[in-house]
């Protein structure tokens, strides 16, 4: 886990945090993939804006999910951006409604997951159904060439040469 201690506190000092966790490790994520090979790499900085508290986070992962059309293996390229707003302690979180498009807003608790955070926007960020923009794997029908009327001829062909 990767735990800020304090993250108003953080976000006050500008301190930044960057670090790589293996997929595996998020296994939520890992659930949704064809395969667990591969790290996501991640930066989180803090930065004050007026009376406001954000976490910035920055990620990106290679991950590798199921074409929905040929169901081989597709490799995705994200790089996600990210706001938070730090919400201090009894204060409310706003509404989603009145949430601005920008953050998200978060309860500022103490001993922030970082890597849970990271893990939430990743799986928002997988495709409901992803496909390759083009399948470069054949269909099995096509690759059978045994059952092709083109193959049955080219044998008799064959044939009718060697007698
Ligand atoms: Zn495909």
């Amino acid at each position: 886990m990767t735990l800020i201690a304090d993250p108003l506190e953080f976000a006050q000092r500008g301190e930044r945090l960057q670090g790589s966790v293996e997929l595996k490790a998020l296994s939520r994520l890992a659930d949704e993939l064809v395969d667990r090979e591969g790290s996501v790499k991640f930066e989180v900085f803090g930065v004050v804006v007026g009376d406001d508290h954000f976490l910035e986070v920055s990620i990106e992962a290679q991950p590798r999910v199921q074409c929905q059309r040929c169901l081989q293996s597709l490799a995705l390229d994200l790089a996600l951006q990210v706001r938070f707003l730090l919400v201090p302690p009894g204060e409310v979180i706003p509404d989603d409604e009145l949430e601005e498009d920008s953050f998200d807003a978060i309860a500022a608790e103490r001993n922030l997951d970082v890597l849970a955070l990271i893990e939430d926007e990743l799986l928002l960020a997988l495709p409901i159904s992803p496909r390759h923009e083009v399948c470069d794997t054949p269909q099995p029908r096509e690759r059978d060439d045994s059952a092709s009327p083109f193959a049955a001829l080219a044998s008799l062909r064959g044939a009718g040469k060697k007698s």
